[in-house]
């Protein structure tokens, strides 16, 4: 069946268009481009129906069981322009491979990567004149599938769309590095073992939001996670992965199955190993992260994800008692990561890993 998925393409007529935003207010998340990419799942014909349409609204039986039962999986990725407005992806064909294990996890359909990477790559060239081309800002997508069966009782949807939105997305340091104030938390956790925490499915979001509200409250950015059984083990800080250099090695908590496994998180392993720095995936606890800072051996802290790329940690908060993390400054090799990423992301540096996609 997905060998003969043909994408059909109807352009949103030239009046419909909208108006684009002002390149220096594009915030994240808050406009979206004129098209999407969208299609159907059914258990008689497969995924069917995909098209690169207008965007638009969906009409939804309110007993569709997403709203219900939160069958509901995304991802992230970016598309950028680069030098001589070349259009560029950064490992699409990773989050798309993430996007199947979800699915499996939450027993939805797999989708045909290697057609709904084409689909991707027509609907970012038909939408290019949407990609700001400011240093650091960036188009992003928002691939998505939800279960629209109109029925309920708790089992697998036998109906899905499957659907790709972008918006315009302005630097997320548009000022420089400002490293974060981080709010560690032992009263609520985000994954278990054995859940669903190593999937990007909307349910852990929904579950994160009061702890990031308290933090908010405290003056803080973001949460830092400890694992759900000891509530020690560092796992993930936000929607990001977590990197400390302690000494000379750059430490990250192992994918035991209650992390997201990030691409930016795999890509910062990668090409920091490819500078000879000693790159450990082990479990490290909230205790040892302290001593670490107490003694100074502690240089930085960052968290890794596709929206902010690198995230510099400035601070801790954990019971009350705040940790100023390498005083507060953007450490060297979290620069460095950073604007390595970054340049191999806009096609300005050597991409020896193989992990851009050219667009158009
Ligand atoms: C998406 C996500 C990440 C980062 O993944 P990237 O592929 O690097 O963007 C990390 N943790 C959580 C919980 C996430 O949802």
């Amino acid at each position: 069946m997905w060998k003969d998925l043909d994408i059909s393409v109807v352009r949103c007529d030239s009046e419909k268009r909208k108006d684009k935003p002002d390149q220096k207010n594009l915030g994240f998340g808050k406009f979206f481009t004129d098209h999407m990419f969208l299609m159907k799942w059914d258990r008689e014909n497969g995924w069917h129906n995909a098209e690169i349409c207008p965007y638009q609204n969906f009409s939804m039986d309110p007993a569709a069981m997403v709203y219900h039962y939160g069958q509901a999986i995304f991802e992230g990725l970016k598309a950028y322009k680069g030098e001589n407005d070349q259009i560029y992806m950064f490992r699409p064909e990773d989050n798309l491979e993430r996007m199947n294990s979800s699915a499996l996890r939450m027993c939805m359909p797999r989708i045909p990567v290697d057609k709904v990477l084409k689909g991707i790559k027509a609907l970012v060239y038909l939408d290019r004149d949407w990609i700001p081309s400011g240093d650091g800002a960036t188009l992003y997508l928002r691939p998505t599938m939800v279960a629209v069966e109109p029925a309920l009782g708790v089992r697998p949807s036998s109906q899905y769309y499957f659907f790709v939105i972008m918006s315009p997305v302005g630097a997320y340091y548009a000022e420089g590095f400002n490293p974060t104030k981080i709010w560690v938390t032992d009263k609520y956790v985000r994954a278990v073992k054995g859940g669903v925490g190593h999937v990007k499915t909307a349910g852990n979001y929904a579950a994160s939001i009061m702890a990031a509200e308290e933090a908010h409250r405290a003056g803080y950015t973001q949460v830092l996670w400890l694992d759900a059984c000891e509530r020690k083990y560092i796992e993930e800080v936000g929607t990001s992965n977590i990197f400390f250099k302690i000494g000379e090695d750059l430490i990250t908590p192992p994918l035991n199955g209650s992390i997201l496994g990030g691409i930016t998180r795999d890509s910062v392993i990668q090409l920091a190993r490819s500078w000879g720095v000693n790159v450990i995936e082990k479990q490290i606890t909230i205790d040892e992260v302290l001593a670490a800072i107490e003694d100074g051996s502690l240089k930085e802290a960052f968290g890794s994800g596709t929206a902010a790329v690198i995230a510099p940690i400035g601070e801790l908060c954990y019971q009350e008692k705040k940790h100023v993390v390498a005083d507060g400054k953007t450490g060297e090799l979290s620069q460095r990561l950073f604007d390595e990423l970054q340049a191999i992301q806009n096609g300005r540096q050597d991409d020896p890993f193989k992990w851009i996609v050219r667009v158009g």
